[in-house]
């Protein structure tokens, strides 16, 4: 149980679990403490560079940074003395003296902190000379406008994009005045290693990162926002839908709500603006003289229901076949197949799933029980060893290919990638293995063998919770590392190192991308991703 320290802040006594920032402690007693460069909705860890969060510590008359300072038993702190107050006047006067002061018609007035902070201490305006940047906001492609006029260099979007979606295209660069955040000197968006995901708009404080598409569509307060799951892929994040007069004008993402935990990638951000589209269907087309022309809802309802009526009539049920997909809710294809099945009176009805899922949904139906996934995406936080085999995943599940760079990268968790292909996920692996297409289960049974061979298994796993190993054992028997090597092309001394790797975590997870609408994550133990 995490111990808990008991201070004050301002008049109000807390008690908080060791390790917490005096601006968590604060944010627990109710007491609002300014910040510009932290963000604790995303919990970015603290720079301390915008200085706003200063407090006074009453037994040392110091002044700290409340977002990196730790809280100690017994302080007593004090947030908003005049000297505290003054200090942070003069460090919004000195932002706004480079800072554009068209609050007018700028896209973030309303939901501006550097706006909220200048209003709460009537900072009217600078008291320097201007210094204005004259640089126009740069559109170096479609989604994104970053307006380094409006830029106060907080350096939230380089961590977002650094430390969470890992994809670290971003950073500071110039010096003194001519400082700016950019993609490095002479790359373009699109041949840097930014996604254009936009996570690094959600946390900008100011109007310096923006989409594009939301210009001058409405401001924050004009905005319902309206919580829901993103249609692409099987990562299911939360988006949030901000709605004007029945449009949505933009995709953004909260940290506190979803799987996603605030992230989005192009998809969800940037690719729902298809509900709104000029070229959208809004009537039924019905084909006459080979010409599709539009037509009402009951007309069209009518001749559906005619020409399937007419096709059982004469033919019979099974003369009629239905195809649902994955971009439909569930609640839909289960009506669908209730209509076939009930009102058709055929079993002829399937799904796109069939082309993408199939093999792996029976494959773990057979293994496990259970065609699903056997481990939650949370998993890729925590876990020792990421083996991907048939998964594009930073492009078909961009925020697990995000959780997966990170494990890489911080926390240098071991990455297997078998893939034929060269994917960005190769950048980041410890191993690369590239198989020829189609060798996937020697591959595998390869790699078993091995483990079995170096008594690398989980015994007691398989002792207390699989059925029928004796045998797997002998299916596998056959596929030593050599003889996968003739089959793969894989050197057997990379499959001997890949199983060894696997086998050695404590904490494994393996990742079998299961197309469009589905993410198959295996094994939570040793070998229990492979024995399906
Ligand atoms: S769009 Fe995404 S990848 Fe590109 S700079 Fe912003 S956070 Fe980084
Ligand atoms: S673009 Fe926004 S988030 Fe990035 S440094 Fe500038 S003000 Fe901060
Ligand atoms: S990873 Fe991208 S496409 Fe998939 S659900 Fe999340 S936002 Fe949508």
């Amino acid at each position: 149980m995490a111990e808990n320290i008991s201070l004050k802040i301002d008049d109000f006594d807390v008690t908080v679990p060791v390790g917490s920032t005096i601006l968590q402690a604060a944010k627990l007693a109710g007491v609002d403490i300014p910040h510009l460069c932290y963000d604790p909705a995303w919990n970015l860890p603290p720079t301390s560079s915008c200085r706003l969060c200063l407090v006074e510590l009453e037994a040392a008359g110091s002044l700290v940074p409340s977002c990196s300072h730790p809280a100690a038993a017994g302080m007593v702190v004090r947030t908003d003395t005049e000297e505290i107050r003054q200090i942070r006047r003069m460090l919004i006067d000195l932002l706004l003296s480079d800072h554009p002061q068209d609050c007018l018609t700028c896209e973030r007035a309303g939901g501006c902190d550097l706006q909220k902070y200048a209003y709460q201490l009537g900072v009217k305006q600078s008291s320097y000379p201007p210094e204005q940047s004259l640089a126009e906001p740069e559109r170096d492609g479609p989604a994104i406008v970053y307006d380094r006029s409006k830029c106060i260099l907080c350096g939230r979007c380089v961590q977002i994009c650094q430390d969470f979606h890992a994809s670290g295209a971003i950073d500071y660069f110039g010096r003194g005045f001519d400082t700016r955040i950019s993609l490095p000197p002479n790359q373009s968006r699109r041949h840097s290693t930014c996604t254009e995901c936009g996570n690094c708009i959600d946390v900008c404080p100011t109007g310096a990162m923006s989409a594009a598409a939301a210009e001058g569509a409405g401001r924050e307060w004009e905005l319902e926002s309206v919580p829901t799951i993103c249609p692409y892929c099987g990562c299911g994040c939360t988006i949030l839908m901000n709605i004007r007069d029945n449009r949505v004008i933009q995709i953004t993402a909260h940290p506190d709500l979803g799987i996603n935990k605030g992230l989005l990638c192009v998809k969800g951000r940037f690719g729902i603006d298809f509900i709104s589209h000029a070229e959208r269907l809004t009537t039924p087309l019905i084909r006459k003289d080979g010409k599709l022309t539009p037509a009402t809802w009951d007309q069209a309802l009518d001749l559906v229901a005619s020409r399937l009526g007419e096709i059982k009539n004469k033919f019979g049920p099974n003369a009629i076949a239905g195809l649902a997909s994955a971009k439909c809710t569930n609640e839909e294809n289960y009506i669908f197949q209730k209509f076939i099945r009930a009102v058709v009176g055929t079993n002829n009805v399937d799904h796109c799933a069939r082309l993408c899922h199939s093999s792996t949904v029976a494959g773990l139906a057979r293994a496990f029980g259970s065609g699903a996934m056997t481990n939650s995406i949370e998993d890729f936080e925590v876990t020792d060893c990421i083996f991907v085999i048939g998964s594009n995943t930073t492009e078909c599940h961009p925020i697990i290919g995000s959780a997966i760079k990170r494990a890489a990268v911080q926390r240098n968790a071991p990455l297997i990638v078998a893939d034929p292909r060269a994917i960005e996920l190769t950048e980041f692996a410890t191993i690369h293995i590239q198989h020829t297409g189609g060798t996937d289960v020697a591959l595998i049974n390869a790699m078993m063998r091995v483990i079995l061979d170096e008594q690398l298994e989980d015994k007691q796993f398989i002792a207390e919770r699989t059925e029928g190993f004796d045998q797997f054992r002998k299916a596998v028997e056959a596929y030593t590392p050599e003889m996968a090597e003739k089959i793969t092309g894989v050197p057997a001394a990379d499959i001997i190192r890949a199983a060894r790797i696997y086998a050695q975590a404590s904490r494994e997870t393996g990742l079998v991308e299961v197309g469009c609408a589905g993410m198959i994550g295996v094994g939570a133990g040793p070998l229990q991703g492979l024995v399906g």
